[in-house]
């Protein structure tokens, strides 16, 4: 950096009591050994935290970081915020090594960063100039919009806490005033170089500091030189505060982050183990469960408390917090580290042992979550929720801490498999329909009958009267596309998702252990249901099943290789003027990704008019059926599925498609308690599809091509 070196380097301070060089050297040690200081307190409560092993997969970890840190790629999911915070984060990178040369040249006036001593130098001085004036007019702007256009997401109702408003401000004007200094220390080196016909150089056209040259040009050279000294003195403190100050708040996430990134959860749809040093084998030797008090925490989750940076996105999708249930998960992070923040203090003793829930989170916070994952979706930073709940929740369990209304559910799923209470026998009764013999019985996989597909059903779709039409359906479409398949009936047990995300660990793993098993038993190399909560049970939680799809997934396939044709809703005269919408389940879409397939599979319906609801896809908005909750009643101002209902009347539909039976039944409710019957609906993919698929293989074809499969 050629154009740093000059007359005017700070350093030549020489009537003061101290020489510019060793007062300057003193202030930078004390700065950094503050900033070591602060850093290695706050990482005492990671050090004696639970194991989480976070270190497999360093090249996707990479990936990740290029992507979601240095790519910043959730950032413009908010147009405008994003658009700032990427200015911002790309104004610092930038400004990085002028910032550092800025410092030593005050106690080493010759040094230039390396790389920046040829013709690159002066290109990056120029375009430094610029990330200071954008950072600059960027901090203009942030603090603006929080005190004038003050967005919702940033309040902190009196629930929750006391507003961050105030440190917001000031860590921003501290962020200001840094970009002003740099600018001012180089505008006054300039502007005494020029005085002195040393150099005809100037700072990059129109930036901050090109602006203020102008204005301090014709001063004197004794008022340059204190400015260049005063400019030097408020960057040095300014930055050195700024680093110090940062671990106690928001800002510390700027620190952190790039680590939580990096050690991000890979894996979607997964819940932690109850520890991760214990085998599942082992987990009777595990004297309590869960999280209880702030040491069981892992210290991923505890980098997760560090590296939030307080902007409200996940809280202003969660569906919780928008139907007003005691739950924002953007408090449950910052409540938390109010507390790691309190308790091991910088200076003084750490002192942890008292019990989370009611001293920092109330019960009710911790069962309104629904698991849907949409905070995780949103948070620019990675930060994960899902299992720092269900692991709340273990904790709560294990002292005997259910609610009521589950208590009921909890007891029928150990003693019958399913949260009904029914009959185990009972289980495929849904087969015995007449419209079923009409296509093909289906057959149970008893040990007398083999086939090549599992069609698991679980709980809700084999025992609830309205969901079994979905079973039906489904039966009808597997048949008509001549798969061979076949269910477990009373040998199927509940998949344990909801179970496990609850917190029920052993329960869950008592279910697995019986499925996994008959699943074996029954032979089959592959597992199609139309329920996303046993798919996702299927495909992440239990080890050893066979590979397993949702049935919208087999449509998609079928109907992309020509074996699934539809009859055109043109010749319907009753649905013709219907207007559908897809609503995407949490674990089909969010947790899995599945979100194409049952959309291609609706526009492969000729003449079928579907439009988009404004949150869909990643960000849909969750019915409020995941995690139990159609046994559980929190305190809320209105229903999620109310809510998800008006959207969609919103974005003109009439017709509310879904591939869940949780959705179904939350939303069939919602459309009841929004007095919307009449003008809204809702129907499951396959009933959809059953209605307007073209059949080619009858079941009498079928009989013939399992008699000719049988005979060899
Ligand atoms: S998982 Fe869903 S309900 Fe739970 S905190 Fe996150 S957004 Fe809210
Ligand atoms: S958890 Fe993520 S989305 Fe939520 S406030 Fe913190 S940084 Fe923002």
């Amino acid at each position: 950096m050629r154009t740093v070196v000059g007359i005017y380097s700070p350093i030549n301070v020489a009537d003061w009591l101290v020489p510019g060089r060793s007062l300057f050297l003193a202030m930078q040690i004390a700065g950094i050994a503050c900033f070591v200081y602060i850093v290695s307190k706050r990482m005492v409560p990671l050090l004696r935290a639970q194991a989480d092993p976070r270190f497999d997969r360093p090249l996707r970890r990479l990936g990740r970081v290029l992507k979601f840190w240095l790519g910043q790629w959730k950032h413009p999911r908010y147009r405008f915020a994003g658009t700032l915070h990427i200015f911002i984060f790309a104004g610092f990178l930038l400004l990085a090594a002028r910032a550092f040369t800025v410092l030593i040249v005050g106690v080493s006036p010759n040094f230039v960063m390396p790389g920046l001593s040829g013709r690159f130098g002066p290109i990056y001085e120029r375009l430094t100039d610029y990330a200071a004036t954008v950072v600059f007019l960027c901090m203009v702007v942030a603090v603006v919009r929080r005190l004038v256009f003050k967005p919702a997401r940033y309040a902190v109702p009196p629930k929750f806490g006391k507003a961050h408003t105030a440190d917001a401000i000031f860590l921003l004007g501290l962020i200001a005033l840094l970009m002003v200094a740099d600018s001012l220390f180089s505008a006054s080196r300039f502007a005494g170089l020029a005085q002195q016909a040393q150099s005809a150089e100037s700072p990059a056209f129109l930036s901050l500091p090109w602006m203020l040259e102008i204005a301090i040009a014709s001063t004197s050279r004794a008022t340059l030189w204190g400015l260049n000294v005063g400019a030097y003195l408020v960057h040095a403190i300014a930055f050195y505060f700024l680093l110090c100050y940062r671990p106690f708040g928001i800002q510390f996430h700027v620190e952190t982050s790039l680590f939580s990134i990096y050690f991000s959860k890979l894996d979607k749809g997964t819940v932690k183990p109850v520890r991760w040093d214990v085998p599942d084998e082992h987990l009777d030797q595990v004297k309590s469960f869960g999280v209880k008090t702030f040491g069981d925490f892992t210290w991923k989750h505890i980098l997760d408390f560090y590296s939030c940076a307080d902007c409200g996105r996940c809280a202003e999708n969660c569906p919780s917090n928008a139907v007003g249930r005691p739950l924002a998960p953007r408090f449950l992070t910052i409540k938390a580290r109010d507390y790691v923040f309190q308790h091991y203090p910088v200076f003084g003793k750490s002192n942890s042992s008292k019990p989370l829930i009611g001293n920092i989170y109330s019960e009710d916070e911790i069962w309104s979550c629904t698991t849907c994952g949409a905070c995780e979706e949103e948070c620019p930073l990675l930060v994960e929720y899902i299992d720092k709940i269900v692991d709340l929740r273990r904790g709560m369990i294990d002292d005997g801490n259910v609610p009521q209304s589950l208590q009921k559910p909890l007891k029928a799923l150990e003693s019958r498999g399913n949260p009904y209470g029914k009959m185990e026998k009972k289980r495929g009764d849904w087969t015995k329909s007449p419209e079923l013999q009409q296509t093909g019985p289906v057959k149970v996989l008893d040990g007398k009958n083999g086939a090549d597909t599992l069609y698991f059903v679980d709980s809700i779709t084999s025992y609830d009267d309205r969901m079994q039409a979905i079973a039906r359906a489904t039966a009808r479409i597997l048949t008509g596309l001549g798969k061979n398949f076949g269910i477990l009936g009373a040998a199927e047990k509940d998949s344990g998702h909801e179970v496990r995300r609850f917190g029920e660990e052993m329960l869950f793993q008592g279910l697995r252990e019986h499925n996994t098993e008959a699943i074996k038993e029954s032979g089959v190399r592959r597992i199609v249901t139309s329920d996303p909560h046993a798919y996702n049970a299927l495909k992440h939680d239990y080890r050893d099943a066979p590979p397993v799809e949702h049935i919208s997934q087999v449509l998609a396939s079928e109907a992309r290789a020509g074996n699934l044709r539809f009859n055109s809703v043109d010749n319907w005269l009753e649905i013709k003027d219907r207007v559908y919408t897809y609503h995407d389940p949490c674990y089909l879409g969010r947790h899995n990704e599945v979100y194409d397939d049952p959309r291609d599979v609706l526009d492969s319906i000729p003449g079928l008019k579907r439009v988009e609801m404004q949150r869909s896809r990643d960000r849909s908005f969750c019915c409020g059926g995941g995690g139990l909750m159609l046994f559980y009643e929190p305190q809320e101002e209105q229903r999620m599925g109310v809510v998800r209902v008006r959207m969609a009347a919103e974005a003109g539909a009439n017709v509310i498609v879904t591939a869940c039976p949780f959705c179904m039944v939350n939303i069939e409710d919602a459309i009841k308690v929004a007095g919307m019957e009449g003008k809204m609906s809702v129907i499951d993919l396959t009933e959809l599809v059953d209605q307007h698929m073209v059949r080619t293989v009858t079941h009498e074809k079928e009989e013939k091509l399992e008699a000719t499969t049988d005979g060899g």
